[in-house]
């Protein structure tokens, strides 16, 4: 089975929102006056397109998010449910779990890392196969958000010390075939120490994204 969410887990999250059910809460501070995110009120909602993989064949499914204004300063930010990563169309699971693939095997290639039973998952009418360069640039992604996330890793590390063993950045090791420069083997041992401590420790919550753009 390839790494998606659902139609459900996208179904639920827009009967959460057509319900009133999503609450600011886990938003960062307004990082311009420094106002509570639960003072935040509703700006709008944006109807915004995924893509999901059922059977192997990529799929677009719609659900609204929500958008928050604070009420200090008039910025505008936008509620990521679970399976959404900012700016991007595929789900969270999907980005995790084929960026994990190739980071955690040193044999794998990129053309290998999209492979799921033998086959890759595709577009319904073109056929067009989920491209290789899709996990290049999703884990620069991760990459990105995990380094903007650094500060509250350490101190989810530094509270749990049983996580603190093993998980040294300095430790990670990546076979020189899968990068070709100095920044994109930092980037891929930043990926795999991420997904190391993910596993056993920590999840990280791409909800507290402080997004500085308009959907
Ligand atoms: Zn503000």
């Amino acid at each position: 089975m390839p790494p998606t969410a659902t139609l459900e887990d996208i179904k639920a999250h827009q009967q959460r929102v057509e319900k009133n059910k999503i609450t600011p809460d886990n938003l960062p501070p307004c990082p311009r006056c420094r106002v509570e995110s639960a003072f935040f009120k509703i700006h709008a909602y944006r109807e915004r397109r995924f893509l999901i993989i059922i059977e192997m064949l990529i799929k677009a499914a719609y659900c609204s998010l929500v958008r928050f204004g604070c009420p200090g300063c008039g910025k505008t930010f936008t509620h990521y449910p679970d399976f959404a990563i900012p700016h991007k169309h595929y789900t969270r699971q999907t980005i995790e779990g084929f960026s994990r693939t190739y980071v955690e095997n040193d044999q794998k290639s990129y053309q290998d890392a999209v492979i799921i039973d033998d086959a890759v998952p595709e577009r319904p009418v073109s056929g067009q196969g989920l491209a290789p360069s899709s996990v290049h640039r999703w884990i620069s992604t991760l990459t990105a958000l995990t380094i903007a996330h650094r500060q509250a890793l350490k101190k989810s590390l530094q509270q749990n010390p049983a996580a603190q063993l093993g998980s040294h950045l300095e430790l990670i090791q990546m076979p020189k075939k899968k990068y070709k420069t100095h920044n994109r083997k930092h980037c891929l041992l930043w990926c795999r120490w991420f997904f190391k401590i993910q596993e056993d420790f920590l999840k990280i919550d791409f909800h507290r994204v402080c997004d500085n753009t308009s959907v």
